[in-house]
């Protein structure tokens, strides 16, 4: 009984761990940081995003799928298109935000001076 209890403990630790790995994984690219950052204010298609962000149109779609997949973009179709937004936009700047104080420091203090500069003029 007590091997089926630790059992049980260890698929959940690991099951715990891989969600948080999975999270870590979709904010672990430089791209994907920047999209979300941006979706941070609002909603967008891939073909705004290609234009704010002057990346290519494959480069978004694929790292939209990822976001999507991973559950911290969610999307709507309207017409021909889809529109992309955060499921969390609150949770997710607090996140990035407690994340701060660790980031390498030079960067940070790049980092922040931007993310209150976004903040101020009020998103995209
Ligand atoms: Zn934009």
């Amino acid at each position: 009984m007590a091997n089926k209890i630790a059992v049980a403990e260890a698929a959940a630790e690991r099951s715990f761990a891989d969600a948080y790995a999975i999270l870590f994984h979709a904010l672990s690219d430089p791209t994907r940081l920047t999209i979300l950052r941006h979706l941070v204010g609002g909603e967008h298609r891939v073909r705004d995003l290609v234009d704010h962000l002057g990346l290519a149109q494959s480069t978004v779609s694929a790292h939209l799928r990822c976001l999507r997949d991973c559950g911290l973009v969610v999307s709507r179709p309207e017409g021909r298109s889809s529109w992309f937004s955060l499921s969390s936009p609150e949770d997710l700047t607090k996140l990035l935000t407690v994340a701060l104080p660790l980031l390498p420091v030079s960067e940070g203090a790049d980092l922040r001076t931007h993310l209150f500069a976004h903040a101020s003029q009020g998103g995209a």
